[in-house]
């Protein structure tokens, strides 16, 4: 995997990363310490430039740490350097989430930071969890990436030792590195970076996404033709992630709505005609909570029995009173979706494996929100959980063995509008002519 470890000149979480065989670079301002591959520069420039599948991000929390407060909390002198470190860290983090093939993490200690980061998972961790017997809280902001799970806890061993080494971290004598030395990552918790984020099974992108089902049900070569091809966002793609961002933000209590949302360097204004387009989804999603709903929002689905070929986000996720509901948001001006599409039927499954429902007899809500095609802005098919796994069995299966075999059959039909091989496809050329004699043919 292509790893970006932003704000780091120690090197440690890169060489852990190397040390499993992945292709890891520290990026920092100023060089690597002990050298090795290092890229110096601006880390928002390394995320512009490159392409990566995780990235790992080690911000200066001078300013954003809850123990630095006295200086530049709400009413102090330097309250504003606190503005600008966060507002600075919410760009470098949407950067990240927009470009990450895999996943996220943004570390910092104790941070007013973790509440302006979107669909973040913060969990906070301790080196005594990962074999080095001191404690230091440590918050991981985690996008698509799994929580850490702690490795050799040595918590016991750590309280029999005197405080100064306990708290070794807190009371390293000042000196004009102290800063340098206190922020390098313990090597237990890199390497657990590394064995838990850099595992084999997390492939870079969803070979098959529940997005493009339609056209990789239909046609192999629009996935095993198409493996290194890049896919760079649309302005509408761009401007769908913000509004994902800003439904999820409202639906999870946050009553200060950034002005705008940055993603992969666009701007987009997070204004009133935005928040009244997303109302129909958000009232929607709301109607669905209570107190005996399981509810997932912006997770992180994988589909079972599908080779670790298929998976995605899902937008809301919500089992209450015995019955699966999906939500999928579309922000495009577009086609309308069918809610019976793949796509949706992919996320209930997944949705069904990650809630442990095994009922086929489940009823399962497939629900589409398009607030701006016009019509009805909420659309609902319901299936239930047996067919969707005999749907899964007999028509996705074949499917996918075909892709997995490296079948390089080219099938082409209405699919193709959003297959980016068009330019060299034979069969999508062919169908074209076709088309085009038969329209000529007709002319008198
Ligand atoms: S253009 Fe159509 S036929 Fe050709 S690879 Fe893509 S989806 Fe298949």
């Amino acid at each position: 995997m292509r790893v970006l470890v932003g704000c780091e000149e120690s090197g440690v979480v890169r060489d852990a990363f190397r040390a499993r065989g992945h292709m890891a670079w520290s990026c920092d301002l100023v060089p690597a310490r002990n050298g090795g591959p290092h890229l110096q520069m601006d880390v928002k420039q390394a995320i512009r430039d490159y392409d990566w599948d995780i990235i790992i991000l080690h911000p200066d929390c001078t300013a954003l740490a809850v123990s630095g407060s006295f200086y530049y909390g709400t009413n102090k002198p330097n309250n504003f350097k606190r503005v600008e470190a966060v507002e600075w860290t919410t760009d470098l983090w949407n950067m990240a989430c927009a470009k990450a093939r895999v996943g996220v993490a943004l570390e910092n200690p104790l941070s007013v930071v973790f509440q302006h980061l979107a669909h973040a998972d913060v969990q906070m961790i301790h080196p005594w969890q990962f074999g080095h017997p001191e404690k230091k809280a440590t918050g991981l902001a985690l996008y698509s990436l799994p929580r850490l799970a702690e490795t050799a806890n040595v918590y016991r061993e750590m309280q029999i030792l005197p405080k100064h080494l306990r708290e070794r971290n807190r009371i390293i004598s000042p000196s004009k590195n102290r800063k340098r030395d206190r922020s390098v990552t313990y090597s237990g918790i890199a390497a657990a970076f590394a064995a838990q984020w850099g595992l084999p099974t997390m492939s870079a992108h969803a070979a098959c996404s529940p997005s493009s089902a339609n056209m990789w049900l239909a046609c192999p070569a629009s996935v095993t033709l198409t493996k290194d091809v890049p896919r760079p966002s649309s302005r509408y793609a761009k401007e769908g992630t913000a509004a994902h961002q800003v439904a999820e933000m409202t639906l999870k209590g946050d009553i200060f709505l950034p002005d705008k949302i940055t993603v992969e360097g666009d701007e987009y204004i997070v204004s009133p005609g935005m928040c009244r387009a997303l109302n129909p989804y958000v009232t929607h999603v709301q109607s669905l909570m209570g107190p005996y709903t399981e509810m997932v929002l912006e997770k992180r689905i994988k589909v079972p029995n599908t080779f670790n070929m298929v998976w995605g986000t899902l937008d809301c996720g919500a089992f209450t009173k015995g019955e699966l509901h999906v939500v999928d948001l579309k922000f495009g001006k577009g086609v309308a979706v069918d809610p019976a599409s793949p796509q949706l039927r992919f996320y209930a499954l997944g949705l069904a494996d990650l809630l442990e429902v095994t009922i086929p007899d489940a009823v399962v809500h497939l629900t589409i929100c398009q607030p701006r095609i016009g019509g009805e802005a909420i659309r609902t098919r319901a299936t239930t959980l047996g067919e969707l796994w005999q749907w899964l069995d007999f028509e996705v299966d074949p499917a996918l063995r075909k892709i997995k075999a490296g079948d390089t059959t080219e099938n082409a039909g209405a699919h193709c509008r959003w297959c980016v091989r068009q330019t060299e496809c034979k069969a999508f050329a062919a169908k074209h002519q076709t088309h085009a004699s038969a329209v000529f043919d007709d002319l008198p």
